[in-house]
């Protein structure tokens, strides 16, 4: 491999300019509001692949998908047949004040490179496109077939993947896919994700009246739907054990031995994980009294209140609040099945809810 090393050294700055190029596109998918730039941004992947070797590139879609970037190579007759997965798309850039530089300029820091997806997924673009030009520019072939897919709607679901895969069957059929759109440990350690948590979310609404009333007048006899939301949200708290959901773990694959030790080798401890997570000074993990952090943010399912809504801060006034809202988001392993979680969860938090609220 020294000579496709020894080129992608001479070329590095040329890659870091293609990358510029793509985090300079502003993409983002999650506003409906960047169509044209999502356009444009695959056509730059397009131009990127044709630049790296790859052959038969072109846009595809599927019904009114965002454009997908396609590329193959496939002169490796016999050898299997790689697929290579990333996203042109990006999420907003809400915190504009919060950046030391502009996010839509690549801009190296220490040794580091930031922009608006610069990492996810923009990198993954410009490092396999690297890597397959490093060897098609030497020796001017690849170890393997490869077919290279980059997708336009991610951050937003990728709701038309499973259909566009149907539609595309064909040309996309392959031995191995390679998902690169996820993390390294560590700067500097190559790692290799081979498991995800998944996701179900429940809207929980609670109801009292069909209006709010003066404090002063139904204080302490209408029932206040925020403070019944938050007792029935409390049923949720686990403290330092396992959520108290009935049958919630009955699913759950267990970690095999050897996974245990191998979590237990990786790098990380409770000092790191703390200043990483900005955990404050005296606050505790609300870890199970023996399980490893890496099991349990990789291997055991967990519940987040991402939301709640009565009133805002901002417009308080002393009245009884008729509605109260929250989502409740809970991340799910390998085994459990996304409806029977959904079906276990809206179970415990509706049945017998304080004053009966609705
Ligand atoms: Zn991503």
């Amino acid at each position: 491999m020294q000579a496709q090393l020894e080129w992608l050294k001479a070329h590095d700055g040329e890659l870091v300019g293609q990358l510029g190029d793509l985090v300079a596109i502003q993409s983002i998918s999650t506003d409906g509001e960047h169509q044209r730039e999502i356009d444009r941004s695959a056509d730059e992947v397009c131009k990127q692949m044709r630049w790296a070797g790859l052959e038969n590139v072109a846009i595809l879609k599927s019904g009114d998908s965002n454009p997908y970037a396609y590329g193959e190579w496939l002169g490796a007759p016999g050898k299997p047949t790689v697929f290579l997965y990333a996203h042109h798309d990006v999420q907003p850039v809400n915190f504009v004040q919060d950046w030391q530089s502009d996010p839509w300029k690549l801009t190296e820091r220490d040794g580091r490179f930031y922009g608006r997806g610069a990492a996810d997924d923009k990198g993954a673009i410009t490092v396999q496109l690297g890597a397959i030009a490093s060897y098609l520019k030497t020796v001017g072939k690849l170890p393997v077939n490869v077919k290279m897919l980059v997708e336009g709607e991610e951050e937003v679901g990728s709701k038309n993947l499973g259909a566009f895969f149907q539609e595309h069957k064909e040309r996309l059929q392959s031995d191995i896919i390679v998902v690169c759109d996820t993390e390294n440990i560590e700067t500097g350690l190559p790692s290799i994700t081979y498991s995800l948590r998944g996701i179900v979310a429940l809207h929980v609404e609670v109801q009292s009246a069909t209006k709010p009333v003066h404090s002063g007048m139904a204080g302490g006899m209408l029932a206040d739907a925020a403070l019944a939301l938050n007792v029935i949200l409390s049923r949720l708290y686990w403290k330092n054990g396992k959520l108290p959901i009935p049958g919630f773990y009955k699913k759950v694959r267990k970690l095999t031995a050897k996974e245990k030790r191998a979590f237990r080798k990786l790098p990380g401890n409770n000092k790191t994980w703390r200043r990483d997570l900005g955990v404050l000074k005296g606050v505790q993990f609300s870890l199970k009294k023996g399980v490893h952090p890496h099991e349990q943010t990789w291997r055991l399912p967990a519940v987040t209140v991402i939301a709640q809504e009565a009133s805002s801060i901002k417009g308080a006034s002393n009245q009884v609040l008729p509605k109260a809202e929250a989502i409740v988001s809970c991340r799910i392993v390998p085994d459990q099945d996304p409806g029977k979680v959904g079906k276990q969860l809206t179970r415990f938090l509706t049945e017998g809810p304080p004053w009966d609220v609705k």
